[in-house]
């Protein structure tokens, strides 16, 4: 029994490794990716450069395969959500931001999160794995031709591109699951695959310390770090990991970061949690922060504040927006940039922090699967996943 390698799985340098254990030139490699990632092939009689006896092997030894979608909805503001079934009971979302000059998709990297911050859903719902590589990029490939066929544009590089920037701040850690998330970081780089610029990618982390300095050397995209509290005690209590990687460690990550970075400054990401932590005592505290007043270095930065989704079980109540403005403003006058997220996709349940309900909704699952079985008659049997065949 053989498995099926998935190519989703496979960066430009396997690949080229995987057409040469086939004994093809590696320029070879260079077609499939674009056939795969830039028209959203999934059938390889379809890649007519491809030789005949190249197609045929690759047929009995490979599949194309994101995982498949259980769900599809759009919301009444054009946000676009999709849950995709990665086996197991376990599901991730994929959301599609529309604005009027770019189109921004926000993935997962993880069923589940193991940081477990006191306002976040995924987090209540606990970690059950890693996302392969073709998992992570096949939720790009799947929404980029999902979106084009909608829309009825073409495939290829004449088709107009729907989605302009990546941001990793769905379901998980990205810096969590590392090694995957890098792989498919390249690949949305690549000019064979997406061609997206580092600075239309942007991996938002909790402050994983050792590995924000990897990421610096391996694939120095955006980076947003989820800051949601100006000291130790009060982001302890929010954000578990800043018990083993504190508010000073992080900020000298982060500007260590910079010198790598394709942006001149980090997104801190700020959730407005009512009287919690959006006082003006805590606007000033951080401004003291990142400006290097509390011991740490100035980190150059914008600020993000979300305001706060809430879930039945969190015990937190949103910020009210006269609050909100008042932070926002007192930050502004330290000089520091700073937006209020607008909440989108509420209808549908894809604002930040909620994208698990459906997901620990286990009474939907014999929907799901109804679901499931519609999309492989569709798309046949191998839809979204890995299958093992006899040789
Ligand atoms: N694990 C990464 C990326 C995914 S979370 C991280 O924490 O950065 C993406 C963003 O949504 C983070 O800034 C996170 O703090 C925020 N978020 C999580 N739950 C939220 C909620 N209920 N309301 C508003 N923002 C939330
Ligand atoms: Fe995990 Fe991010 Fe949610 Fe924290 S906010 S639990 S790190 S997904």
């Amino acid at each position: 029994m053989t498995a099926l390698t998935n190519l989703l799985d496979l960066d430009p340098a396997q690949l080229t490794a995987y057409c040469g254990e086939l004994g093809e030139k590696p320029f070879r490699a260079k077609q499939l990716l674009r056939w795969i990632h830039q028209f959203g092939a999934h059938d390889f009689d379809a890649m007519t450069d491809l030789a005949k006896s190249l197609r045929d092997k690759l047929a009995t030894r490979a599949i194309i395969a994101a995982p498949a979608v259980i769900s599809d909805h759009t919301s009444s503001d054009g946000t676009r959500k999709w849950l995709l079934d990665v086996g197991q009971g376990n599901a991730v979302e994929t959301v599609f931001i529309p604005e009027e000059n770019r189109g921004t998709l926000c993935i997962s990297t993880q069923a589940g999160c193991a940081v477990n911050c006191r306002f976040c859903s995924t987090g209540k719902q606990g970690f059950s794995r890693n996302l392969t590589v073709g998992e992570i990029i096949g939720q790009l490939w799947m929404a980029e031709f999902e979106l084009r066929k909608s829309k009825g544009v073409e495939p290829g590089h004449k088709g107009e591109r729907q989605i302009t920037n990546v941001v990793m701040m769905g379901m998980g850690e990205p810096l969590l699951n590392y090694e995957p998330t890098v792989t498919a970081l390249k690949l949305m780089l690549d000019d064979n695959a997406y061609g997206l610029s580092r600075r239309r990618v942007t991996l938002s982390t909790s402050g994983v310390v050792p590995m924000i300095d990897k990421l610096s050397q391996d694939c120095a995209v955006a980076m947003a770090v989820s800051l949601h509290a100006s000291n130790d005690t009060l982001r302890d209590g929010l954000v578990p990991l800043n018990k083993k990687y504190p508010l000073r460690e992080l900020m000298a990550a982060c500007k260590r970061y910079l010198e790598f970075a394709p942006r001149d400054f980090i997104t801190f990401e700020y959730c407005m949690l009512d009287d919690v932590n959006d006082t003006d005592v805590h606007a000033r505290e951080l401004i003291a922060l990142v400006q290097g007043h509390t011991g740490g270095p100035a980190v150059p930065c914008k600020f993000n504040l979300i305001p706060f989704n809430p879930f039945p079980e969190s015990g937190l109540k949103r910020s009210n927006n006269p609050r909100i403005k008042a932070f926002a403003q007192i930050l502004m006058d330290a000089g520091i940039v700073t937006t209020v997220r607008k909440t989108r996709g509420d209808d549908i349940d894809a604002a930040c922090g909620q994208l698990a309900g459906e997901v620990q909704d286990r009474t939907r699952v014999q929907e799901r699967m109804q679901k499931m079985t519609e999309y492989q008659q569709k798309f046949g049997k191998n839809f979204g996943r890995i299958i093992e065949v006899s040789q």
